[in-house]
């Protein structure tokens, strides 16, 4: 491993944290679930369970998706693009 790989990683110490979009509060990433504005403008929002997919995105905690809303806060946080939620168990 380069030194420069071992900065980018756990050496550095830093933890990207985001918002759960239902409870508000902030939590590492990795515990958050993602959720992305499916592309092709189909409007969906859905689960990116390798929190990885391209498009703009937002987090909810697992024990709050079930508490996901197409709110006024969630609205925002996709721009105002999504339409329907798509968020099944898969
Ligand atoms: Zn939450």
């Amino acid at each position: 491993m380069s030194e420069k790989d071992a900065r980018a990683g756990q050496a550095h110490g830093h933890i990207p944290v985001r918002t759960c979009l239902v409870c508000m509060r902030k939590k590492p990433r990795r515990e958050l679930i993602r959720l992305v504005l499916e592309s092709g403008d189909t409007g969906r929002i859905v689960r990116d369970p390798k929190q990885e997919m391209k498009g703009r995105g937002g987090y909810t905690c697992p024990e709050c998706i079930g508490n996901f809303r197409l709110n006024k806060r969630v609205q925002r946080a996709f721009r105002g693009a999504a339409r329907e939620l798509w968020l099944e168990m898969s």
